[in-house]
């Protein structure tokens, strides 16, 4: 390894390979690809995005003209972004971006390439002129995820709904794939905020967040409708399997050990499942759904009942 320490980027260079071996590579224009023309190409490639994914499209494509790259890696755990351009490759060299005390994650070059002076030198400069515009598409990209979050809960939220379902019917219809919606309201919740307190019932309104997420699939998504009412959007799933995966949420939350102090307190929800119809609006379907719940809750509460 060899490391270097740049401005604002650590970088570690692995697979310390042997001899520099410079091969001018060629701007567009048949010339020498020079320092001067990367940093111009990229500062001016990296104005056009705040979605992380182009920008390292956009760097990924000029440090292939400075160098062969067989792919590149990049992940940041903060904000969940795990990204491979390309093919991923043993040889590779590992650099860590940060900016002023921010992390920015870990960019790893795959490149079975000798490392020269020179070429390090470019990537260096290559990587000045990536982390300010990374840097802002990570800040975006969490301003993003934050409006489309509940913060009690993690779980999406009623815009992050909307979306969601708007894109996964337009998928189930071109796919003709069934797609099923959930609606969960938790059983006599006001009694327990009366009971144990408000931060009781927060506390319970996480623990059945998890237990959702831990229920369901990758690929199922979670959201808080509005006070203790979830929606679950379950694709490639007939109104058979929906009813099975309600049932399924129903027994575990009947099942939670939930604590308040030492007392375990019992937990109950109904639930309301419809299966889209398509070309119906979604509002259709979720109050199919919401009407589905309303029949759970007047049948006495802690059951699934599905629409027509
Ligand atoms: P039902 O079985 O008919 O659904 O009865 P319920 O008591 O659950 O329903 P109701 O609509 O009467 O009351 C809902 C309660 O949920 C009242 C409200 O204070 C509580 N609630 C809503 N949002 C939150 C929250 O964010 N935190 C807490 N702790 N309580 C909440
Ligand atoms: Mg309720
Ligand atoms: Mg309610």
């Amino acid at each position: 390894m060899l490391p270097l320490k740049q401005n604002n980027v650590t970088v570690d260079i692995g697979a310390a390979r042997s001899e520099p071996s410079f091969r001018p590579s060629t701007s567009p224009a048949g010339r020498p690809y020079e320092l001067a023309d990367l940093v111009r190409a990229l500062t001016g490639r990296l104005q056009m995005s705040l979605e992380v994914d182009r920008l390292l499209g956009f760097f990924f494509e000029e440090v292939g003209r400075l160098m062969t790259v067989d792919g590149l890696v990049y992940r940041h755990a903060a904000t969940e972004v795990e990204l491979l351009l390309g093919q991923s490759s043993e040889a590779r060299m590992g650099f860590r971006l940060s900016i002023q005390g921010d992390e920015l994650g870990e960019l790893l070059i795959c490149s079975g390439e000798p490392v020269s002076e020179l070429l390090a030198t470019q990537l260096a400069a290559a990587l000045d002129c990536l982390i300010f515009p990374l840097r802002n598409a990570l800040l975006y990209r969490q301003a993003v995820r934050a409006s489309l979050r509940d913060p009690l809960t993690g779980t999406g939220n009623r815009l992050a709904l909307e979306q969601s379902l708007s894109r996964e019917t337009e998928l189930a219809r071109r796919h003709a794939q069934d797609l099923s919606v959930v609606m969960l309201d938790m059983d006599h919740f006001k009694t327990l905020n009366d009971q144990h307190g408000h931060h009781a019932g927060d506390a319970a309104l996480r623990a059945i967040s998890l237990l959702m997420k831990e229920q369901l699939r990758n690929v199922d998504m979670v959201f808080r409708f509005g006070g203790e009412e979830f929606a679950l959007v379950l694709s490639n799933t007939s109104a058979t399997a929906a009813a099975v995966v309600a049932e399924r949420i129903r027994a575990a939350i009947e099942q939670l050990p939930f604590l308040v102090g030492e007392r375990q307190v019992k937990l109950s929800a109904s639930l309301g499942c419809a299966t889209y119809l398509t070309g119906e609006p979604l509002d259709t379907l979720l109050q199919r759904a919401d009407q589905a719940l309303y029949q759970a809750k007047r049948s006495g509460r802690n059951q699934v009942a599905s629409a027509d």
